[in-house]
C-alpha cells in the first residue's frame, strides 16, 4: 500500500527528502549539504551535478527507510527559487554551474535596461523589478558566456529551468520538461497571471534575448509532472507537485484566504500575503507573484523581503563572539528590562522595502558606558521586528492589510522575538508547532492530486500552533519606533 508522500525540499544550502503519511505527519527525513561556490565578487554558484546526486541520495535513504518505492504514492518538489540552470536535453547534464538567486553578475545588464527605461514595462508584465535576483538575465548570461551555448539553444539542444524543472527533467529521464507557475513567475519572462491569464511573455523574451525553445512548459503547482524513471528507485513514482519555497510555505501554513500571510525568518526573511484573485500592484516596490495554483483554486501573492534576519544572529556569534549559539540570544534579550536606547540597523547589504537603498550600511547606535553585550544582541533581534513592521506598513499601503501573521523558519524558535514582533507590529503572531512549512506545502499539493485532501480541508486543517498577542503599551511602542526611525535615517546617510 502506498501510504506516503515523498517531498524533495531543495534549498540553497542543503537538499532534503521528507516523507509524510496520509495525515501529513512527518515520518522520515534525510538531508545532505550542497556546497556553494563564490568564484568572483558577487558570483554565487552551485554544481548542478551535486544538486542531482545529493537529491537522489536523500530520496533513496528515505525510500529505504519507508520499506521501498512501493510505499511512496507520489513525489512533491519545493525549491530555492530563481536559481538558474541550462542543460543539454540529450544528457540532462548542465552546461555550467547553477547560478544561485543571490548572484549579482548581471547587475550591469539590469542597470543598462533600467537606464533605457524598461523597468515599468517589466513591472507591468511580470510584477517584478529589473534585478539580477531573477532568472531572466541569468539565462542570457549563460547563453552568451558558455561557448557555443546560444547557437545550441537556438538549435533546440538546450533546456532552461529553475531547480524544480531541472529535478523533474532528471527524475523523469528527460520525459518531462516542465515548471510550476510559481517558479515561472520569478523568471522575469512570465506574464503574471493566474487561471490561464499568465504565460511566457514574447515581449520579455525579446527584451532579454532568450530563445523560446529553451523554456519549460508551465503547469499548476498541484499537477501531473509524469513519473520517475523506474531505474532510479525501483518503481515509476508519479510527481504530483512542484512549487517555489516561499509560496510552498504560504500554502503549507494554510494561507488560502485573501489577506492571510506568512513570514519565514531564516537567513533573510520573506513575507508573502495571499491577495486573492486581484493581480497585485505595488506602489512600494513589493513584488507581485503567483501564490499557488491547484487546478481548482489559485491566488496571487504580494511579497516583500528583509535581506538580513538570521544573518544578524550569525554575525553576532561568528564575528563579534557575543553569543555562543543562536538560542543564547533569547536568554540575553529576555534578561534585560529594555533595549537601553541601543539600535542595530543590519543594513549589511543595503536596505530593502520600503527604503530600497543599496548604499545604506549597518549601524549600532545609542551606545553608553552602561551598554552591555546583551543590549547589542537584543538590538539585533529587535531589528527583525522593526523591519517586519515596515514591511507590513508597505503591504497595508498597497491594500494588503495583514491581521494575523503566521511565522516559521529557524528564528521562529525564539519566543522572546515572537512576542516582540507581536508587540511592535500590533498583530497576532501564530507559530506552528511543526515548522517545516515549506515541505508541508509541497506535501499538501501532492496530497490534493492524490485525493488525500481538498482545498477547503487543507485551509481549515487543525495546525497545532502557539499564538502571541500584542501586549505592549502604545507609548512604549511609539518610543521604540521613533528610536528605530532615527537609527535608520543615520544608516541611510552613511
Ligand atoms: P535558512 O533556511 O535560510 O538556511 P533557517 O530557517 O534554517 O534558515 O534559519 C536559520 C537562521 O535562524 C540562522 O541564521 C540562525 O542564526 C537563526 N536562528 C536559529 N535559532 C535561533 C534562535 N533561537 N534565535 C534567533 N535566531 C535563531
Amino acid at each position: 500500500m502506498s501510504d506516503y508522500i515523498l517531498v524533495i525540499d531543495e534549498g540553497t544550502t542543503s537538499t532534503r527528502a521528507i516523507a509524510y503519511d496520509r495525515t501529513f505527519s512527518q515520518v522520515a527525513v534525510a538531508q545532505k549539504e550542497v556546497a556553494l561556490q563564490y568564484p568572483a565578487d558577487g558570483w554565487v554558484e552551485q554544481s548542478g551535478a551535486d544538486i542531482w546526486a545529493h537529491t537522489l541520495e536523500v530520496c533513496r535513504t528515505v525510500i529505504a527507510e519507508l520499506g521501498g518505492a512501493d510505499k511512496v504514492a507520489a513525489i512533491g518538489i519545493t525549491n530555492q527559487r530563481e536559481t538558474t540552470l541550462v542543460w543539454d536535453r540529450a544528457t540532462g547534464e548542465p552546461i555550467a554551474p547553477a547560478i544561485i538567486w543571490q548572484d549579482r553578475r548581471t547587475a550591469d545588464h539590469c542597470e543598462a535596461l533600467k537606464a533605457a527605461g524598461h523597468e515599468s514595462l517589466v513591472s507591468d508584465v511580470t510584477g517584478l523589478l529589473l534585478d539580477p535576483y531573477f532568472s531572466g538575465t541569468k539565462i542570457g548570461w549563460l547563453l552568451d558566456n558558455v561557448e557555443g551555448a546560444r547557437g545550441r539553444a537556438e538549435a533546440g539542444e538546450l533546456a532552461f529551468g529553475t531547480v524544480d524543472a531541472y529535478l523533474i527533467y532528471r527524475l523523469t529521464g528527460g520525459a518531462t520538461h516542465a515548471t510550476d507557475v510559481t517558479n515561472a513567475s520569478r523568471t522575469l519572462l512570465y506574464r503574471l497571471g493566474i487561471e490561464g491569464a499568465g504565460g511566457w511573455s514574447e515581449e520579455m523574451l525579446g527584451l532579454l534575448n532568450i530563445p523560446a525553445g529553451v523554456l519549460p512548459e508551465v503547469r499548476a503547482s498541484s499537477a501531473d509532472y509524469g513519473v520517475t524513471d523506474a531505474a532510479l528507485f525501483g518503481r515509476a513514482i508519479p510527481i504530483f507537485s512542484a512549487i517555489g519555497d516561499q509560496q510552498a510555505a504560504l500554502f503549507g501554513q494554510g494561507c488560502l484566504g485573501e489577506g492571510e500571510a506568512k513570514i519565514t525568518y531564516g537567513t533573510g526573511a520573506f513575507l508573502v500575503a495571499n491577495t486573492g484573485k486581484g493581480r497585485p500592484v505595488s506602489a512600494h516596490r513589493l513584488l507581485g507573484t503567483v501564490g499557488y495554483e491547484t487546478g481548482r483554486a489559485s491566488a496571487y501573492g504580494l511579497e516583500g523581503s528583509i535581506f538580513n534576519a538570521g544573518t544578524v544572529i550569525q554575525w553576532l556569534r561568528d564575528e563579534l563572539g557575543l553569543i555562543s549559539d543562536a538560542a543564547e540570544s533569547e536568554r540575553l534579550a529576555s534578561e534585560l528590562e529594555s533595549n537601553g536606547g541601543v539600535y542595530f540597523v543590519p543594513a549589511f547589504t543595503g536596505l530593502g522595502a520600503p527604503h530600497w537603498n543599496a548604499e545604506a550600511r549597518g549601524q549600532i547606535s545609542g551606545l553608553t558606558r552602561g551598554t552591555r553585550s546583551a543590549h547589542i544582541v537584543r538590538a539585533g533581534l529587535e531589528a527583525v521586528a522593526y523591519q517586519t513592521r515596515e514591511l507590513l506598513e508597505a503591504f497595508a499601503a498597497d491594500g494588503a492589510e495583514v491581521g494575523l501573521l503566521r511565522i516559521d523558519g529557524g528564528m521562529a524558535a525564539n519566543d522572546w522575538l515572537m512576542q516582540f514582533v507581536a508587540d511592535i507590529c500590533e498583530v497576532t503572531v501564530e507559530r506552528p508547532d511543526y515548522m517545516e512549512m515549506t515541505a508541508m506545502g509541497a506535501a499538501g499539493l501532492a496530497g490534493l492530486a492524490l485525493g488525500w485532501c481538498d482545498e477547503a480541508g487543507w485551509a481549515g486543517r487543525e495546525r497545532a500552533a502557539r499564538r502571541f498577542e500584542p501586549a505592549m503599551e502604545a507609548s512604549e511602542r511609539d518610543g521604540l519606533l521613533a528610536g528605530w526611525s532615527r537609527a535608520v535615517r543615520a544608516s541611510v546617510l552613511v
